[in-house]
């Protein structure tokens, strides 16, 4: 039995604008149908890539034989596919791991503040690379929580990723950390923490969908990045088998905002 929740409420700033959020707390047993589709669109998704390098194999043995500079670009864009292929390959067996493991809650002892200073230490390049800010939150709290450090690690990388990927070049990423003394969905005293971005925002006919495997609201966006389309799913699972919950919300030209709140303790 799964629970997922639409939320739309007005935004209290700008009156009349819509603020979207999403809750998607679903555990729900995969149908033979969804997995199905699954593997015809995993297919697609590789079979797209390697129809085009195997149409640049064929154009530097044939027309780009003697064409250098043609060599030396078809070669790079080639690597950075064949690059992606394999990071597609790496989040699918992630993506496995993590719904074989979410039957199983985890019993260690995770610090949330220690996961996510080592995930921003291991970010760090790639954000100076991208030119994006960061700004932090409650990371001197003590948030403990029964879980895969390794796992978190993931989880929160992917939604970093994605906040530097969308939410564009000289903004800032803020992420903070706080505790809860009662969440009103799970119950019972939880550890939040809040990955906001200044991005576009995202339309609200797409966050219902965007934890689904593949989907990505811009494909030519997605792929240009490097992206698998699989982070979301990722984050999801790992988020449920934490017996957490994720909460997207977005508020278009201002930003997006993706929530995740684990039980503590
Ligand atoms: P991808 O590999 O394409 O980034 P994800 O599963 O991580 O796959 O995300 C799915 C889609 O959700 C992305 O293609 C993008 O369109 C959208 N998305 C994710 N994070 C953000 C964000 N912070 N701002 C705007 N759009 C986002």
């Amino acid at each position: 039995s799964g629970e997922v929740s639409y939320e739309m409420r007005a935004h209290p700033m700008d009156g009349g604008g819509a603020v979207v959020s999403f809750e998607d707390r679903s555990h729900r047993e995969e149908s033979e149908l969804m997995r199905r589709d699954f593997i015809a669109n995993i297919s697609h998704e590789l079979r797209t890539p390697l129809t085009g390098l195997i149409g640049f194999i064929e154009t530097l043995r044939g027309p780009a034989k003697d064409d250098a500079a043609a060599q030396e670009r078809f070669l790079a864009i080639m690597a950075d596919e064949a690059q992606r292929m394999s990071r597609m390959v790496s989040d699918l067996l992630s993506l496995s791991r993590v719904e074989v493991d979410e039957r199983v809650r985890p019993r260690a002892e995770v610090g949330v503040e220690a996961v996510l200073r080592s995930v921003l230490a291991t970010l760090e390049g790639k954000l100076q690379e991208a030119n994006v800010g960061v700004e932090t939150e409650g990371l001197t709290l003590a948030a403990p929580i029964r879980g895969d450090s390794d796992q978190l690690i993931q989880l929160f990388i992917n939604l970093i990723e994605n906040a530097i990927k969308y939410g564009g070049p000289e903004k800032t990423i803020h992420v903070s950390l706080s505790l809860i003394e009662r969440d009103p969905t799970l119950r019972q005293p939880a550890v939040r923490v809040d990955i906001r971005d200044e991005g576009p925002g995202i339309d609200p006919i797409h966050i219902p969908r965007l934890t689904e495997r593949f989907y990505r609201i811009d494909d030519d966006r997605s792929r240009a990045k490097g992206g698998t389309g699989l982070g979301l799913a990722i984050v999801k699972h790992i988020v449920n088998r934490h017996r957490g919950r994720l909460k997207i919300t977005s508020d278009q030209g201002v930003g997006s905002v993706f929530s995740v709140i684990f039980p503590q303790g």
